[in-house]
């Protein structure tokens, strides 16, 4: 183990967050039963908000920022992970009331952990990543509710929990429409399984509050005017998945009426404070429907040190795919 590594601290001056590396030695990190030599982690449009500074998402700063790692058990005063086993971590407040990700070496709570199924490498597991995971509890949410007859919309398609969602709802057969504002990916999305495309701007116009019913269940990240519509397009019956924000958190002029004459549900998803049973059977999916080879094209890999750049470009809605980021660089 090195002396000391890089890690991107999140600190605040005069009641203002900012990004900086710092030289840690394991000493620095929090004293939680198990050691993870920490190989790789992501870059999530939370991670964009907290390096930025541009939203305060660590709430006990300072704190290690990143809200997911994938890596190797080093030590472990847990009998559940013994050292060699490669585990993941999504949310638990990584990055906002725990330390996270974007560090060499990182100790967490034994109950957080996830081992990383075998499918898959650690590369893998965070090209996946949390993006990836909360992707999955979508697909989870609209089938246990049940997909009606018809094809399932994918909101915010070309971004991270876009790109897989499309990809995992087409592996279960459903026919995926992918709404999107950047045509330049439509190739892109196609090779991941959409079949059919709608603009972003389509979408986000005010409509009324019962349109045309077009969609057996969608998956929202989007949110604002966006969800508003999707809930009024969406099929008798049928159930709408939100889990995002992407384009505002407000619901402007939402009504009742989706709900109370088409019987249509709102499942909201959250992946940070998920039960464990509930994280498994997510994983599971992501194993039993995600071509490894499929993570390729969804995926870049960058360093460490360039997440203060990468931070702008994911706010602005210019990330296709995933970002995996190599905390060794
Ligand atoms: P990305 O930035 O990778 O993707 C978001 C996508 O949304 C963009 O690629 C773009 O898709 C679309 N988009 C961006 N801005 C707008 C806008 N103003 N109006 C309409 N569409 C827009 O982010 P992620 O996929 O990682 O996350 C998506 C959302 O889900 C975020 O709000 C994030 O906070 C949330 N999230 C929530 C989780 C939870 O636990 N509930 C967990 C993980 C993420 P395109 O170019 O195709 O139009």
């Amino acid at each position: 183990m090195p002396e000391d590594f890089q890690a991107l601290v999140i600190e605040e001056t005069d009641g203002k967050p900012k990004a900086a590396f710092k030289s840690l030695t394991v000493d620095d990190l929090p004293s939680h039963d198990v050691l993870v030599e920490v190989e790789y982690s992501t870059l999530n449009y939370k991670d964009g908000l907290a390096i930025s500074g541009k939203q305060k998402i660590a709430r006990k700063p300072p704190l290690i920022a990143g809200i997911d790692l994938a890596g190797t058990v080093v030590e472990s005063r847990s009998a559940e992970f013994k050292p060699g086993e490669r585990v993941l971590v999504n949310g638990w407040g990584l990055s906002e009331t725990q330390s996270g990700g974007y560090t060499r070496y990182q100790r967490v709570k034994a109950e957080w952990l996830v081992r990383i199924p075998d499918r898959f490498s650690t590369k893998h597991a965070m090209a996946i990543g949390t993006a990836g995971y909360t992707a999955a509890l979508c697909v989870d949410a609209i089938e246990r509710w049940g997909v009606r007859n018809g094809p399932v919309l994918v909101t915010g398609a070309a971004g991270g929990v876009g790109s897989i969602a499309t990809a995992l709802v087409s592996a279960r057969g459903y026919s995926v429409t992918a709404s999107t504002g950047r045509l330049a990916t439509h190739e892109y999305l196609a090779k991941l399984g959409a079949t059919a495309f709608v603009s972003r701007e389509e979408l986000s116009m005010e409509g009324g509050p019962l349109q045309k019913e077009r969609w057996g269940a969608a998956i929202d990240v989007v949110g604002g005017l966006t969800l508003v519509n999707v809930l009024s397009q969406t099929l008798y019956g049928g159930a709408v998945a939100a889990c995002g924000l992407a384009g505002g958190a407000g619901m402007p002029k939402a009504t009742v009426l989706p709900h109370i004459l088409r019987g249509i549900a709102l499942l909201g998803v959250d992946s940070v404070m998920a039960p464990q049973a509930v994280r498994q059977a997510a994983w599971a999916r992501l194993a039993r429907d995600l071509e490894p080879d499929r993570l390729a094209s969804i995926t870049t890999e960058e360093p460490m040190s360039k997440l203060p750049q990468l931070a702008n470009l994911i706010l602005s809605g210019d990330v296709r795919g995933r970002i995996v980021i190599d905390v060794t660089r």
